[in-house]
């Protein structure tokens, strides 16, 4: 066990999507209870963790640079231990080690409450044995002895992918602001050609009602102001169970808590999207008139190509049936461009539909073949100059959305969250605009009572790139933590 009265420390460093941030967060959580403190700087703390995604090549690009730089500042003698967490072991588990010797740990995803037992094993004198002896259950791979790792550093990572993490009432959150994220359930049951999520997360799995509904009262009370409601696919959540716990169901239950909070819907999946969220969408306190659902594509031969062929007789009349249902929702999307077989028809059809659609946020990236996947070995290969050509012109059309968009709201009155106050100038979000991928909303010369956590009601004054720009306005209705 490291020793506490030394302030052993871990520094975290978090790659990846949201779901990944909240498997860092019970790592953290767990290092906590065990009285290991966090360093908020890692690069002076005792041990780095890195918490890895692994989804696309970008993303394995971003780990290697962040395990080297950790095993940089090991071997310069400012960091004791490495360990490295999430899809990266899961996906590519031992063959690691031997790339990364430095590394003293890896940890998949069925593993992060191993990693106090492992920390506490490596600080031990009697490491390897130690490690070996205390894990020996879990060890499913071992890593290669090599020259400069003699002592093989252990990889946790099992082919099970079953566990679902409850953390322990939080006290703690990654995001360190006013909202936090809600992981309600792990993996996914889809087969979408491209993705390796299935493989690397596993299947559907739901967290209980009552475990998620403590965790969200316990973060309420704590002062958090958004929940960000999150899985691989929150429209999924609870089918699993079979129960008849449904994502709409929760929900119901979620607006129940008493606060002043908002809930916020991340990752949903087109078919999956039914009457009875739709009216609870449209009639809960708590929840925003928002939504993200990665739609993909808009053609059919490349919706079934990419194999979401059940969202074909979904996609003509999906953003009309939301927006008739839940009025003035926000709609976020993502599309692939440059999927195996996308022709120049294929793709004006999704430039038409974005330009018919007008959605309120839009992502758009180019296909990336992922090992493993069918879509890695599908023929019709688009060139990467084209793919990236047809990407800057879905976004071009956008653009110009959202400049319209953007440039009609001056005037308009709405309830904004604050997140920080600076000086002369504090960032807020509206309910149309998530944390971290959407805009902000930016009050000039906000009172010296404003504070983050703060709800306030504000006029749109004018708009400055993606953020709006507001002033305070009458009757500024102040909630305080
Ligand atoms: S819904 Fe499709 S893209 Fe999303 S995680 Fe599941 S398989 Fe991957």
């Amino acid at each position: 066990m490291p020793n506490k009265r030394r302030q052993f420390s871990v520094g975290l460093v978090s790659l990846g999507c949201a779901k990944n941030a909240v498997d860092l967060q019970v790592m953290a959580g767990a290092l906590l209870t065990e009285g290991i403190a966090l360093s908020s700087n890692p690069d002076r703390a005792d041990c780095i963790l890195v918490n890895t995604c692994a989804f696309i090549e970008a993303a394995r690009q971003e780990a290697n640079d962040e395990i080297l730089r950790a095993c940089d500042l090991k071997r310069s003698g400012k960091a004791r231990f490495v360990v490295v967490t999430g899809c990266l072991p899961q996906r590519y588990g031992a063959s690691l080690a031997a790339k990364y010797p430095e590394v003293d740990g890896w940890l998949g995803i069925d593993h992060l409450f191993d990693l106090p037992a492992l920390l506490r094993s490596l600080s031990a004198p009697d490491r390897p044995k130690s490690v070996a002896s205390r894990l020996v259950g879990a060890v499913l791979q071992t890593a290669p002895s090599t020259a400069a790792a003699p002592a093989a550093a252990p990889v946790l990572v099992s082919t099970a992918r079953d566990t679902l993490f409850e953390p322990p009432v939080p006290d703690f959150t990654i995001t360190g602001g006013v909202h936090a994220f809600l992981k309600v359930a792990d993996g996914c049951n889809h087969a979408c050609a491209y993705c390796a999520i299935p493989a690397i997360r596993g299947h559907l799995r739901s967290r209980r009602p009552r475990d998620i509904l403590a965790e969200a009262r316990a973060l309420v009370r704590s002062g958090i102001r958004e929940l960000d409601v999150v899985a691989q696919d929150v429209t999924a959540y609870g089918r699993d169970l079979r129960d008849g716990t449904s994502l709409a169901s929760l929900l119901t239950s979620l607006d129940r808590i008493r606060g002043d909070f908002w809930l916020r819907l991340l990752y949903g999946y087109p078919s999956l999207i039914s009457d009875e969220l739709l009216s609870v969408m449209a009639s809960a306190r708590h929840v925003c008139r928002y939504i993200d659902l990665p739609l993909q594509h808009s053609h059919p031969e490349m919706l079934r190509a990419m194999r979401r062929a059940d969202t074909v007789r979904h996609i003509g009349s999906i953003v009309g049936r939301l927006r008739a249902a839940v009025p003035g929702i926000a709609l976020r999307t993502t599309f692939i461009v440059g999927f195996p077989g996308e022709t120049e028809a294929h793709f004006e059809h999704l430039l038409d539909f974005v330009r018919a659609s007008e959605f309120d946020q839009l992502g758009v990236f180019t296909f990336s073949p992922e090992e493993g996947t069918p879509a890695a070995k599908m023929d019709g290969t688009v060139a990467p100059e084209m793919a990236e050509l047809r990407r800057s012109r879905l976004m071009e059309a956008q653009q110009e959305i959202v400049e319209r968009r953007l440039a009609s709201m001056a005037g308009i009155r709405a309830r904004v969250l604050v997140e920080q106050v600076d000086g002369d100038r504090a960032v807020a979000r509206a309910e149309f605009q998530a944390p971290d991928v959407d805009g902000a909303t930016l009050i000039a010369n906000p009172p010296a009572s404003l504070r983050p956590g703060d709800f306030a009601e504000v006029e749109i004054t004018g708009h400055e790139g993606y953020d709006l720009v507001a002033k305070l306005s009458g009757g500024t209705a102040v909630k305080r933590r």
